[in-house]
C-alpha cells in the first residue's frame, strides 16, 4: 500500500498534498502502524458511516468516482455511499461493512489523523487512552506529545512516549494517557526545538512534507503531515543508513536535493490504468521468499499495459501455477517487466511481438498461485534484464504525476 494519498484528502485537507494520491505507503503508516500488513479491523474503527456529512464525506465520494464506482457527491453518507464502500472493500478483499474503516483508510494510505473533518470514530468516555485505542483523540495525543507521525493508533511507541511524558511532568509512568496527563499535555506542549537551515525533529511546513513525500517515494512507511517528528527522524536515518551517507537524521539542501533528483526511469506508463490500489510490498516476506515484485490490486479483468515500448519476451496462456497466466516485456535498453496471474493475454500477442508503451497486454486476474486470492498484478522490474528491483518508486511518480 500506499502507498497513496486519495485525492480527496488531498482535496479535503485543503492543503499541498500535491497531486500525490495515497500506500506506504501511505501515509497510513504511522508511527506504530507497520506497513507490511493492514491493520486489524476492530469494533471501533469506524471512521465515517451512514449519517456523516460535510466535505469530508464528499472527498470520499469523489475518491470513489474517480475509482468508477457511481455515487452522488453531495457530501450525505447515505446508502448510496455505503453500498459503494462496501464494493470497494469487496474489490480489495477486506471485511464489508460499508464504514470507512482503519483497513480501507490503510488502503487509501491514510489514518484517521488524516481527515481533516468530524468523525463519528468513538473516544474513550472517561478520558483514558490506553493501548488499542484508535481514533481522533488519539491523533490529538499523539500531536502533543511527539508533533509528528500522528496515526490514531495507540501502539507501543505511543505507550513509551506517554511513559516519558508522564515522568517529565511528575506523573507515575503507567502508559495510560488520562486526564491528567492530558490536561498537562494541553497546558504545557512539549517544546519544540528551532528549526533552521536544516530540516530536523520540529520542523513543520511544506518543505516537511516535501521530504516526508520524498521517503515515502523511497519506499520508507510514514505519514506526509509536514511535521517532523521522530517517525520522520527514524525515515531520514533509515535513508542515508542505505544510501551510505552519514545518519544525522537532519536534512539539508544537499540531501533534499538528492532526494528529489531525477532517477533512472525504466517505466514510462503505469502498468493499470485504471482504478487500483498499491502499497511498497517490495521484500515482504511470501512463502517462497522475499516478495520480489509490487502487487496492484484492481477489479478482474481491468486492462493491464505495456509500461513501455519493447518485445514480448516470454508468455504463458496456460495457467501452470506460481505466475499463472504471465509474460515479460522487453524494452529497447533490456530492461525486463514481469506480468503475473493475468485473467488473460490479449489477442494477436505472440512471443517476439512488439508493442508501445500503454498498448493493452492482458487483464488482471488470480492466476497460478493468486488463485482463491485477491485480483492483482504482480509486477517486477528487471534493468538489464538482472536481477528485480523494488519499482516501487517509478510506480508512486507515474500514479501521483510525481512531486
Ligand atoms: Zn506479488
Amino acid at each position: 500500500m500506499l502507498p497513496r494519498i486519495p485525492r480527496w484528502a488531498a482535496t479535503a485537507v485543503a492543503v499541498v498534498l500535491v497531486a500525490l494520491v495515497a500506500a506506504t505507503a501511505g501515509t497510513g503508516a504511522g508511527p506504530d502502524t507497520a506497513r507490511a500488513a493492514p491493520p486489524p479491523a476492530t469494533a471501533e474503527a469506524g471512521v465515517l458511516g451512514l449519517g456523516a456529512r460535510g466535505p469530508t464525506v464528499r472527498a470520499l465520494q469523489r475518491e470513489l468516482r474517480s475509482r468508477g464506482f457511481r455515487v452522488a457527491v453531495d457530501g450525505v453518507y447515505g446508502a448510496g455511499t455505503r453500498s459503494a464502500v462496501a464494493r470497494f472493500q469487496r474489490r480489495l478483499g477486506l471485511r464489508i461493512n460499508g464504514l470507512v474503516d482503519r483497513p480501507l483508510l490503510w488502503w487509501l494510505g491514510l489514518s484517521v489523523c488524516d481527515l481533516p473533518g468530524p468523525t463519528t470514530a468513538r473516544g474513550a468516555a472517561d478520558g483514558r487512552l490506553r493501548l488499542g485505542a484508535y481514533g481522533p483523540q488519539v491523533c490529538t495525543l499523539q500531536r502533543q506529545l511527539v508533533r509528528a507521525g500522528a496515526d490514531g493508533g495507540y501502539g507501543p511507541q505511543t505507550r513509551a512516549a506517554v511513559r516519558r511524558a508522564q515522568r517529565r511532568h511528575g506523573l507515575r509512568p503507567t502508559g495510560v494517557a488520562d486526564a491528567r496527563l492530558r490536561a498537562r499535555l494541553r497546558a504545557r506542549p512539549v517544546a519544540r526545538p528551532q528549526a533552521g537551515a536544516l530540516l530536523s525533529v520540529g520542523a513543520e511546513g511544506p518543505q516537511v512534507r516535501r521530504l516526508q513525500l520524498a521517503l515515502r517515494r523511497e519506499g520508507f512507511g510514514l505519514s506526509s503531515d509536514g511535521a517532523f517528528g521522530p517517525q520522520t527522524r527514524r525515515a531520514l536515518v533509515r535513508y542515508q543508513r542505505r544510501e551510505g551517507l552519514p545518519a544525522s537524521g537532519t536534512a539539508d539542501v544537499a540531501l533534499l536535493r538528492r532526494l528529489s533528483a531525477t532517477r533512472a526511469r525504466h517505466l514510462v506508463a503505469f502498468p493499470v490504468p485504471g482504478p487500483h490500489a498499491f502499497s511498497n510490498d517490495f521484500g515482504a516476506p511470501r512463502h517462497q521468499g522475499r516478495h520480489q515484485g509490487i502487487d496492484i490490486l484492481a477489479a478482474r479483468g481491468a486492462p493491464v499495459v505495456a509500461v513501455a515500448g519493447g518485445v514480448i519476451d516470454s508468455m504463458s496462456r496456460a495457467d501452470t501455477g506460481l505466475g499463472g497466466i504471465r509474460l515479460w516485456l522487453r524494452d529497447d535498453a533490456g530492461t525486463r517487466f514481469y506480468y503475473a496471474h493475468l485473467a488473460r493475454i490479449a489477442p494477436g500477442l505472440a512471443v517476439g511481438s512488439r508493442v508501445r508503451a500503454g498498448q493493452v497486454l492482458g487483464a488482471v486476474g488470480r492466476t497460478g498461485d493468486a488463485r482463491g486470492g485477491v485480483f492483482h498484478l504482480h509486477f517486477e522490474l528487471h534493468p538489464d534484464g538482472g536481477p528485480a528491483i523494488n519499482p516501487y518508486p517509478e510506480l508512486f511518480d507515474l500514479d501521483t504525476g510525481g512531486l
